[in-house]
């Protein structure tokens, strides 16, 4: 039994999906006008974690996120360097799966981009005219906010807080052509010649931000879905405006489970562009040669919580994901000489961890509790590779484990000589195969140099460890 969350009932619920065996999952992706940052990259870790947990438990998940392709912010950035927003918007895109690869963030099953459903969105849109809860003012379209029974809900945002900062935007241009302040648009008239646009019953002009998640959510998915997950800063306006638009299309509920993952600061303090503090993946990958702790990071804090991200948390992961790696490591070099058979009493230990795992991550995904078990798993490994005798079921069954709990984080091939540079490797490489050949005068001196390079090696019956 599975509870999650829902940020719409402020509750813990048992999940329950409409299909027995397949949920159906929506997860607002970037606005591609920029490399993605720490906190987009959190978020979809976040619900990557929560995809594989539920494909863990035997799910078929059908996972459909988007690119925001055309937006303010994409068309300043072409005009700023002259280029059409559609260089802009595939540049950033194929930098959003450059980036998400060494995270390894599984693809989603279908990644639409909002100008793939242009058609889609202007039917929505004149579905939302006739039926009243949109009109058309200046070649824009409005939603009537107050016309949608329990606008604001999710968010827990009442209608005289918004009214109040609505009006008090000054700056927003848009205020003379709505009919009431918390209107939001659906569709916005395109104003000068060299901008990105689309004909339309009313006029030339492009999708407002929040009608593209509607329109691809019952595209690929159903009226009704399972899961929409985000981060929490996108609960107002942009689900609060997507649940209005999609129950005022449909005449259905949208969503059953809302999911929000919390923010990420940087060095104690929130992201943005003023402190300079602003972290893209693409540096960070740059700086960072192990992409697996920034995944270790970010998956294995529980997803509702903040994270800190520093050089300090950072290398705490990286140590923390090194013991885990060294553990297993150690313990497959047993493989070759264990005997047939298997010993109860560690495989009964190890049952035992891979249950407290289930509970923990049953119990919203509660990554910490999970993660504490695997460290469980990691002194039985630590300890059973010390036993003279080991047993080939045993390990197996060990190492598989570990394997397989590691990979709901995300965090697959334990083995691969990660961190360590080509150089490393292959010194490495050479002094197992002079101690295969007893020259141990070369191990020996190989062994200096791995040293010098911060790479210290041991010699055990079972045959070289190494840790850095
Ligand atoms: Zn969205």
């Amino acid at each position: 039994m599975i509870q999650v969350y829902n940020t719409l009932t402020r509750e813990k619920e048992v999940f329950n999906s409409i299909t027995p065996g397949k949920i159906n999952m929506y997860v607002c992706g970037p606005t591609v006008y920029n490399y993605i940052h720490i906190g987009n990259a959190r978020s979809a870790i976040a619900f990557d974690v929560i995809r594989r947990y539920f494909e863990y438990r035997d799910y078929e998940v059908n996972y459909v996120s988007n690119f925001t392709d055309v937006d303010d912010k994409i068309i300043n950035r072409a005009r700023k360097e002259g280029v059409d927003e559609l260089t802009i918007a595939n540049k950033y895109a194929n930098a959003f799966f450059e980036d998400t690869l060494p995270l390894n963030i599984k693809p989603a099953t279908v990644r639409s981009r909002a100008t793939e459903v242009i058609p889609e969105i202007i039917a929505f849109v004149a579905d939302l005219i006739e039926k009243g809860y949109a009109y058309e003012s200046e070649g824009d379209v409005y939603f009537r906010a107050k016309k949608f029974k329990g606008y604001g809900i999710l968010a827990h945002q009442d209608l005289s807080e918004m009214e109040a900062n609505a009006a008090g935007r000054l700056d927003d241009e848009e205020l003379t052509r709505k009919e009431d302040p918390i209107d939001f648009a659906v569709w916005k008239a395109s104003h000068a010649s060299d901008e990105i646009s689309w004909q339309s019953p009313w006029g030339a002009g492009r999708p407002g931000w929040h009608i593209e998640c509607s329109v691809m959510a019952q595209k690929y998915l159903a009226d009704t879905i399972d899961i929409h997950g985000g981060g929490i800063d996108l609960a107002f306006p942009h689900h609060t405006n997507e649940i209005a638009q999609s129950e005022a299309h449909t005449g259905e509920k949208f969503v059953n489970y809302w999911l929000h993952n919390g923010f990420v600061n940087v060095n104690d303090e929130k992201m943005s562009k003023s402190l300079g503090n602003f972290t893209t993946v693409h540096d960070m990958l740059v700086q960072y040669d192990d992409p697996m702790a920034i995944r270790y990071l970010l998956a294995t804090t529980q997803y509702r919580r903040p994270i800190n991200y520093s050089s300090d948390t950072l290398s705490q992961a990286h140590l923390a994901l090194e013991r885990i790696r060294t553990g297993y490591r150690n313990l497959s070099f047993r493989l070759s000489k264990a005997s047939a058979g298997h010993d109860e009493t560690v495989d009964s230990l190890v049952d035992k961890q891979v249950n407290v795992f289930e509970v923990a991550m049953d119990d919203d995904f509660n990554t910490p509790n999970a993660l504490a078990a695997v460290f469980e798993l990691v002194t039985i490994a630590n300890t059973y590779s010390e036993n003279e005798l080991v047993k080939n079921d045993t390990v197996k069954y060990l190492l598989d484990s570990i394997e397989k709990l590691m990979s709901v984080f995300g965090i697959e091939d334990l083995t691969t000589n990660q961190g360590l540079t080509e150089e490393q490797s292959s010194l490495l490489e050479a002094r197992v195969a002079a101690r295969a050949s007893h020259d141990f005068k070369t191990s020996d001196k190989l062994r200096e140099e791995l040293n010098e390079l911060g790479v210290f090696v041991e010699d055990t019956p079972q045959g070289q460890r190494w840790h850095k």
